[in-house]
């Protein structure tokens, strides 16, 4: 049921936090929207698409600071679309990745509110781009998968996860919110069968300024660096090209600080 003349929530994908990776239909939702719902993860230079007559209000959680209840969240896009306002609820990279659309999709429907979703480009893709790999290869990796670092975090969640059906040596794996220790990580997916020598790239705020990459292999994924959050850990031989390039570019880098040059061939 929907009532007429009432107001509209787009639950819009922002993106990676580049403002050239909004859609040209985020953009030019969030230039007219009245109230702009976001998340911690989008950055100024996004939410200052926004027009002037938008209000924007923070109700995003992080580094296990609590957020605006969800409850919370559902009420303030309803009772403002209920007004006649148009509400932009903005979350960072595509909303039904990892982003409790579907909660917010229930809850809408739930009080008749009209509603549209905006998909936006992903981290996992965004990440893929900014390395210059594919992350499906018709010779290498011919399916994708997607899933958290939380799986790994604990005993109980480790013994719930299907390891097989991650550790599959024709996928691309892109574990979101893949935290800093990875030691059960790399124990879950060799035990699973998972070559050792699976190269593996972790991608530190992708596609903006301050993106950082390290690239490893998979029996050396605990050794990586704590990286600035968010990041985006990315497991599988399409990878592979990435970590040849980025090794490469590590080696002169070390080459160059030690005063030292290699001839380019
Ligand atoms: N809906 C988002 C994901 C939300 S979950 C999307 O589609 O991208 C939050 C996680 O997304 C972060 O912990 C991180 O793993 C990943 N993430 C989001 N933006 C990122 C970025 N710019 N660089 C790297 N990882 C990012």
């Amino acid at each position: 049921m929907t009532f007429s003349g009432e107001g509209k929530v787009y639950l819009v994908g922002a993106g990676p936090g580049d403002p050239e990776l909004l859609t040209v239909k985020a953009y030019r939702l969030l230039q007219r929207a009245d109230l702009v719902l976001h998340d911690e993860l989008n950055p100024p230079e996004v939410l200052a698409v926004a027009g002037p007559q938008a209000v924007l209000e923070n109700v995003g959680k992080r580094c296990g600071k609590r957020g605006v209840p969800q409850e919370e969240i559902n009420r303030r896009m309803i009772e403002a679309a209920r007004c006649g306002f148009e509400v932009v609820r903005l979350k960072g990279g595509d909303p039904g990745i990892f982003g409790r659309l579907a909660e917010e999709i229930e809850a809408l429907e739930a009080a008749g509110v009209q509603f549209e979703v905006v998909p936006g480009v992903t981290a996992g893709t965004a990440a893929a781009a900014s390395l210059g790999v594919s992350l499906t290869d018709r010779r290498t990796a011919s399916h994708v998968i997607i899933v958290t670092g939380h799986r790994a975090a604990s005993s109980e969640k480790r013994a719930k996860t299907n390891w097989k059906a991650l550790a599959q040596h024709d996928a691309t794996l892109l574990i979101y919110m893949p935290g800093s220790d990875f030691a059960n990580l790399r124990d879950e997916l060799l035990a699973a069968g998972l070559e050792p020598e699976t190269p593996a790239v972790i991608v530190s705020r992708a596609a903006t300024p301050a993106q950082q990459e390290r690239a490893t292999t998979l029996d050396n994924l605990d050794r990586l660096p704590p990286m600035e959050s968010p990041a985006i850990l990315l497991i599988g031989r399409c990878v592979g090209s990435a970590r040849k390039r980025l090794s490469a570019e590590c080696m002169s880098l070390a080459l160059a600080e030690a005063g030292l040059s290699v001839a380019r061939t």
